[in-house]
C-alpha cells in the first residue's frame, strides 16, 4: 500500500478505536466498584446493596450537573449518580473531531470520571439501570437494587429504529447501526464513522435527518459542514447529501449562506426526502420524496439518523410523557419535578419544556433543579426567580461550519418561564461587521464555550 497521507489516515483510525478501548478499561471502574460495597454496608433490606437520599440516572450533561451542584450546596448530602459507561464522551463540537480540526482528535472529548467524583465526593455506581420501582423507591441495575428518597432522570436518547423502519429485522438493524451509524450518542458510533470517513474514496456521504423531535436538532447540518471539510482537505471527489424528511432543519439560512460560499456546490440538500431502505452490503438508500417519486443513491458513507425517543429509562419509570413517538416527560409547571411523581425529577434532552434539548440546556436545568432539591432536602421551595428583561437565562448552541479558517455559526435562545412550561424563544443572528452569519469570533467562542461547559463538569 502506497503510504500516502490518505493511507496513514486509515491506519490512525485503529488507534483512535485502541485509544476507546483503552480508555473504557482504564477509567474510574474502580472507583466506581468501590462505592457498591459501601452501599451495601448502608443498605436496610437485604436484597438492596443500597439506598441513598437522592439517586441520580445518567452522568451525562445533565446528571453530572445535577450532582456537582446539589454537592457544592449540601455537601453532606448522600447521592449516588449510577451511569452504565467506564467514561464520559462529549457529544458537544464532536463534529470537529470528524472534520480533523486542529487539536481536535478523540482524546479532546473524553473525560474520566475520577475527578468530580473526587471532587466532590458523591457514590458511583458503574451499572445498567433495568427497571423502576415508584412504588417502592427502588431502581435495578445489573449490579443489584438501589433504594432512592429522591431520583433524577438525566437518561438522554435512544434510537428508534422501529418506528421508522417497521419491516426490518433486528439484525439489519443492527447491521445497518454498525456500518452506518448515527452517531448521536456517545461512543464507539463517532469512531465508526470517523473511520468510514478515513476509508472511504471517492463518492458521496449520505446524511440524513429524521422526523420527530431529535438530539441537538443543528448537530446534522454542522456534521455536513464537517464531513465537507474533511473531503476537500483530504482532496475525495465526491458531494455531501443531506436527506431531510421535512421541508428544512435548525439555521438552515445560515447553513446553506456558509456551505455555499465555503463549499460552492459540495453540500447538496435534498428536503421532504425520506428513507424508506437501506443495504448495508451494496450501500444503497431507497428513498420516497413527498410527491410519490421514488429514487435509489449509492454512498460511501452513510451518516443514517433514525428517529430519536426519550431513552427507556423514562418508560421504566412509568411517568406521564408527551404523545408524539419521542416521548418527553410531563414536568410539575415550570420545575424540573415531574407531573407524576413529586419525588422524581429530570433533566437533559427528556424534558417535556419548550426548550432546545442541548448540552448548555441540560447544564442550566441541572443547576435549577440541584436548587430545587437542595430546598426541599431544607425543608423550602425554589422557584425559578420572576423573569428580568432582558431574560437573564438561555441556551447557546454554535456550530462549526469552515475550517482554515476555523468559522462557526449560532443560535440563542431566551428561556421564559412565566406560563406552564418554561420556553425558548430562538434568534440566528448575524456577524454586524460581515454581514453574514458566520464568523471567526463565533469559531472561537465555540471553543471557549466547550472548554468551559467541560471545566463545569470535570474541573
Ligand atoms: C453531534 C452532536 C453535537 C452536539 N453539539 C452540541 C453543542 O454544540 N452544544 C450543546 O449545547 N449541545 C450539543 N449537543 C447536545 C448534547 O450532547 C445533549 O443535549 C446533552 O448531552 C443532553 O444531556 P443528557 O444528560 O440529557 O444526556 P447525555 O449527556 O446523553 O447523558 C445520558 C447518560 O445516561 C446514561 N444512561 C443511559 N441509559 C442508562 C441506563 N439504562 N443505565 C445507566 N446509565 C444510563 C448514558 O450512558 C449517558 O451517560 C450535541 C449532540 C450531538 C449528538
Amino acid at each position: 500500500m502506497e503510504m500516502n497521507r490518505r493511507n496513514l489516515l486509515k491506519l490512525g483510525a485503529v488507534s483512535a478505536a485502541a485509544t476507546v478501548a483503552s480508555v473504557a478499561l482504564t477509567g474510574c471502574s474502580k472507583d466506581a466498584e468501590a462505592a457498591a460495597p459501601e452501599a451495601a454496608a448502608a443498605a436496610p433490606a437485604a436484597e438492596l446493596i443500597g439506598k441513598h437520599s437522592v439517586v441520580v440516572i445518567g452522568g451525562g450533561i445533565g446528571g453530572l450537573t445535577v450532582a456537582n451542584n446539589l454537592k457544592k450546596m449540601r455537601k453532606d448530602t448522600d447521592i449516588l449518580v449510577i451511569e452504565k459507561n467506564d467514561t464520559f464522551m462529549s457529544c458537544p463540537v464532536s463534529n470537529t473531531y470528524i472534520g480533523k480540526l486542529k487539536g481536535m482528535s478523540l482524546g479532546s472529548f473524553i473525560f474520566d470520571y475520577a475527578q468530580p467524583i473526587e471532587k466532590h465526593g458523591y457514590n458511583w455506581l458503574t451499572a445498567e439501570v433495568q427497571g423502576i420501582d415508584r412504588e417502592a423507591k427502588v431502581i435495578h441495575t445489573t449490579k443489584g437494587a438501589v433504594g432512592y428518597d429522591i431520583l433524577v432522570l438525566s437518561p438522554g436518547i435512544a434510537y428508534n429504529y422501529e418506528a421508522q423502519f417497521p419491516t426490518w429485522s433486528k439484525e439489519k438493524i443492527a447491521h445497518v447501526q454498525r456500518t452506518a451509524p448515527a452517531a448521536l450518542i456517545p461512543g464507539h458510533e463517532h469512531v465508526i464513522l470517523e473511520r468510514n470517513l478515513n476509508n472511504m474514496d471517492d463518492g458521496d456521504v449520505i446524511i440524513t435527518i429524521p422526523s420527530g423531535k431529535f438530539r441537538c436538532p443543528p448537530a446534522p447540518a454542522e456534521r455536513a459542514s464537517m464531513v465537507a471539510a474533511f473531503m476537500k482537505k483530504e482532496d475525495i471527489q465526491g458531494k455531501v447529501i443531506m436527506m431531510a424528511e421535512g421541508g428544512g432543519f435548525a439555521k438552515k439560512g445560515a447553513f446553506l449562506e456558509s456551505w455555499k460560499e465555503i463549499y460552492g456546490d459540495k453540500i447538496v440538500f435534498m428536503p421532504n426526502t425520506k428513507v424508506v431502505d437501506v443495504d448495508p452490503v451494496t450501500k444503497k438508500v431507497t428513498y420516497e420524496k413527498k410527491d410519490g417519486e421514488t429514487g435509489t443513491m449509492g454512498y460511501q458513507v452513510l451518516n443514517l439518523i433514525p428517529k430519536n425517543k426519550a431513552n427507556p429509562v423514562v418508560a421504566m419509570a412509568d411517568l406521564e410523557v408527551s404523545a408524539d413517538t419521542f416521548g418527553k416527560v410531563a414536568m410539575a409547571g415550570c420545575t424540573f419535578q415531574t407531573k407524576s411523581d413529586a419525588n422524581v425529577f429530570a433533566v437533559g434532552d427528556v424534558v417535556g419544556h419548550a426548550i432546545p434539548p442541548s448540552g448548555q440546556t441540560a447544564n442550566w436545568a441541572g443547576k435549577q433543579c440541584a436548587k430545587e432539591i437542595a430546598a426541599r432536602l431544607d425543608g423550602g421551595k425554589y422557584s425559578l426567580p420572576v423573569e428580568k428583561t432582558p431574560v437573564n437565562a438561555g441556551n447557546v448552541c454554535y456550530s462549526m461550519v469552515g475550517d482554515n479558517p476555523e468559522e462557526a455559526i449560532m443560535v440563542t435562545h431566551d428561556f421564559s418561564w412565566t406560563g406552564s412550561v418554561i420556553k425558548g424563544k430562538g434568534n440566528v443572528p448575524k456577524d454586524a461587521a460581515s454581514g453574514k452569519y458566520r464568523s471567526k469570533g463565533t469559531a472561537k467562542a465555540l471553543r471557549d464555550w466547550y472548554r468551559g461547559l467541560m471545566a463545569d463538569l470535570f474541573a
